[in-house]
């Protein structure tokens, strides 16, 4: 018989009541005993879900406090010195810490999950050996056992996956680390094995990453020592994200189970599995349901699938799964009050995926009449979106068609755009601007929230916007400011404020995931065409430039970022839906531009965040990120100057395709990679305008001029002064007035000192 598992489940719970109870620990209003009650309760309500609906091998273990690689962290005793561990179990203080920071020690880093949007805190390896602090996976599964009778199967981060997420120690101590590491998780197996555990699941995600011949020998090593320790239990190999690289290396291991991504790797595993079989005394897991994205599968696309593994493998020696974790996608659609029906039927979140699964493995096993009905039903609510109006704007589609054959040029090359931007504009050597938002008061906040809730009528909400426009334009003109902005306080974020205006974009009132510790977003979905309706940000720019002489920058988020922090559909590629953004924000642009505004931003900080795991899939992907924002931004005036804004600091590698945007002027962060980026443009000499950020917006501390004399001089070492823009690392939502205005102040003063010096060189 067919099985059924999936390879975990989300944590916050449907009304984020995990998030809720461990936010309430941190500020002292739930002491730590009501918190392990709470969190306990949350942890066997999800373990019931999962027994109720009939899945056969519930995970365990994948519940977190915060963080399941700081969990293993933590279980090995892995904790930097600077937060005084003293050994034994790991007090939440300490815990918390490595997480959050501490008055006396700074938080570990947090990183990005494979290409997800979840966040893990990066184990810092050295300092002492790892020592087993509590067997956390036995705990969860006598839990499991004890309360609900459930034979879980606990999830654990396999070794070398956790290698190579962990920072602190040098690459040629790889083994020297993988010898510490493993006879403690030989003692963890042997307990579970101990304990009658049959499965445990075990994590390597690393394998869908291009491994060395080193890498294999250590999996090799690895699982070896496994299978002699713990010959009678179970172990399923888990892979996700992606399709496995070297597929004969790993399904030789010695384990009992593999478990490959069939929806995110899907061709490449099938192919692998085609050409050269699979082990006939191993179990395959075969991840069909998608554990990342939001919709309901076609389960009569998915039974031919299934039927043709099954062929490979067997019946008996295949467990249907999902695809990755379920932590990726909210609970239920259950809440779902203001969705249209066709939409909601369409969306399967998380316990909607248990459904699917135990269907598929009842498909699999008799073709009965209730079988049949419910196959019916799911394919029914599919083919619905599909067919619906907003899935067929025929004149979004013919558009972009012909978008996509397009070369989507300004008309004329950058240096002729340079002398007629510069005849018109006539701004001072080193402009100095910042990134479009400033401080997000509780006044705003509020004014917000009164809008929303129906108490502020319009016409009182656009007049307070206003106001807030006003006193920041004025802000703006004292401090001296060469380039102005409105200021961004109609947005509550980048995303969600174009998603309310285009069409083809639906807002869920609890689709919720995880995105790092406790903190939980709520992506918008793209389901349908996205199509431009009317003007987004005319209004508020044009008043912003109402008030001021001097040039007041228009501010939209990019195709890409939109689309990259998005839910969206899956019925057509990535890079459609992106041309589709493209497309009606140029019809934006254009509208910004006839408005008299001459200067337009369009923001891209996500665009790494949408880099395939597969290194010969990026070039193709960023190619077309790049033709996108082309797209959007190629067909103003020349004297018409487009910005674009990037944030985070890993795109040395990427500074060609950040030229082809062909942006007039890019602002980047910089100030907290310390140079690191600058250093990137020496081999590189960049020939647009660009501003490096010369201070770190992510601090309430106030930069003195010194400070920034100090970037400014070092970016003008491998810059040209001609090209140079001044401007704060990023926008300025999150800081407050008085630290805002004294560090613009600074950064004035600065550019001017550095005008002085460098006029006459220029
Ligand atoms: N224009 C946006 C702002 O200033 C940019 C934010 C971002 O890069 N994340 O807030
Ligand atoms: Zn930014």
């Amino acid at each position: 018989m067919v099985k059924s598992s999936v390879l975990g489940y989300p944590r916050i719970g449907a009304d984020r009541e995990w998030k809720k109870a461990i936010e309430a620990f941190w500020s002292g209003k739930l002491d730590e005993e009501a918190l392990h009650s709470q969190l306990q309760q949350i942890r066997l309500n999800h373990l019931r879900k999962q027994k109720e609906k009939g899945i056969d091998l519930i995970p365990v273990n994948d519940f977190s406090y915060y963080d399941h690689i700081l969990d293993t962290a933590a279980m090995f005793g892995i904790i930097p010195q600077r937060f005084a561990y003293e050994g034994g179990a790991v007090p939440l203080s300490v815990y918390y810490g490595m997480a959050r920071g501490t008055k006396d020690a700074a938080a570990s880093e947090m990183t990005k999950w494979f290409n997800t949007n979840y966040h893990y805190i990066v184990p810092e390896l050295g300092g002492t050996a790892p020592v087993l602090t509590e067997n956390k996976p036995l705990t969860a599964y006598r839990e499991a056992k004890q309360h609900l009778g459930i034979e879980g199967k606990p999830v654990i981060v396999g070794p070398l996956t956790f290698l190579k997420l962990s920072k602190g120690y040098d690459k040629s101590e790889t083994d020297a680390w993988l010898d510490r590491l493993l006879p403690l998780y030989v003692q963890v197996l042997q307990e579970l094995a101990a304990e009658g555990v049959q499965w445990v699941q075990i994590d390597e995600p690393i394998i869908v990453t291009k491994l060395s011949d080193d890498d294999i020998q250590r999996l090799n090593t690895i699982y070896s020592k496994f299978a002699s320790a713990v010959p009678n239990l179970n172990i399923m190999l888990q892979t996700y994200f992606e399709s496995v690289e070297r597929y004969s290396d790993i399904v030789s291991l010695p384990v009992q189970g593999i478990g490959l991504d069939f929806v995110h790797g899907l061709s490449g595993n099938l192919k692998s599995l085609q050409a050269q079989g699979f082990p006939a005394d191993k179990i395959l897991g075969a991840g069909v349901i998608d554990g990342r994205g939001i919709w309901k599968a076609s389960l009569r696309e998915k039974l031919p699938l299934l039927d043709e593994l099954a062929e490979i493998v067997s019946t008996d020696r295949l467990i249907v799964q999902s695809s990755c974790s379920l932590l990726h996608v909210p609970v239920t659609t259950e809440r779902e009050t203001k969705l249209s029906s066709v939409l909601k039927n369409a969306l399967a979140f998380a316990e909607e995926k248990l459904d699917e699964i135990v269907l598929l493995t009842k498909a699999m096993a008799s073709g009965s009449a209730e079988v049949e009905t419910e196959l019916e039903r799911s394919e029914h609510a599919v083919q619905a979106l599909q067919q619906s109006e907003e899935r067929n704007r025929r004149e979004v589609q013919e558009a972009v068609a012909s978008i996509s054959v397009q070369q989507p040029n300004r008309s004329r090359p950058f240096t002729e755009r340079y002398a007629a931007q510069q005849a018109k504009w006539q701004l001072p050597l080193f402009p100095t601007t910042t990134i479009g938002s400033f401080p997000q008061s509780a006044e705003v906040r509020k004014a917000r929230q009164l809008w929303r809730k129906g108490e502020w009528s319009n016409e009182q909400y656009s007049e307070f916007i206003h106001e807030q426009i006003d006193i920041w334009i004025r802000h703006q003109e004292e401090i001296g400011l060469d380039v102005l902005v409105h200021g961004e306080f109609e947005r509550t974020d980048m995303v969600e404020f174009f998603g309310e205006k285009l069409a083809g974009f639906a807002f869920t009132q609890n689709g919720w995931v995880q995105s790092y510790g406790s903190r939980c977003v709520k992506p918008p979905v793209i389901f349908g065409d996205v199509a431009f309706t009317g003007d987004l940000t005319v209004e508020e720019t044009k008043y912003a430039q109402s008030k001021t002489n001097r040039p007041v920058k228009g501010m939209l988020t990019g195709p890409i970022t939109i689309m990259n922090w998005s839910f969206v559909r899956e019925d057509i590629p990535r890079e459609q839906i992106a041309y589709q953004l493209a497309y009606a924000l140029r019809q934006e642009v254009e509208a910004l531009e006839k408005a008299g505004i001459g200067m337009i931003q369009v923001d891209e900080p996500a665009v790494r965040e949408g880099l395939p795991l597969k290194e010969e899939e990026q070039d193709g992907y960023l190619a077309w990120a790049v033709k996108a924002f082309r797209v959007a931004t190629c067909t103003v005036q020349e004297t018409t100057q487009i910005h674009t804004h990037m944030c985070y600091c890993e795109f040395h590698d990427m500074i060609d395709s950040i030229e082809a945007m062909d942006a007039d002027v890019i602002s980047i962060e910089t100030s907290r990679s310390h140079g690191e980026l600058i250093h990137s443009f020496e081999a590189n000499t960049y020939r647009l305008g660009i501003g490096l950020g010369v201070y770190d917006i992510h601090s309430p501390r106030v930069p003195s001029v010194e400070e920034m004399t100090g970037m400014i001089e070092r970016a003008l070492r491998v810059l040209d002064p001609k090209l140079f823009w001044i401007n704060p690392d990023c926008g300025l939502k999150t800081r407050g007035l008085e630290e805002t205005i004294a560090s613009l102040r600074n950064m004035v003063e600065a550019t001017k000192n550095a005008r002085e010096k460098h006029t006459a060189a220029v």
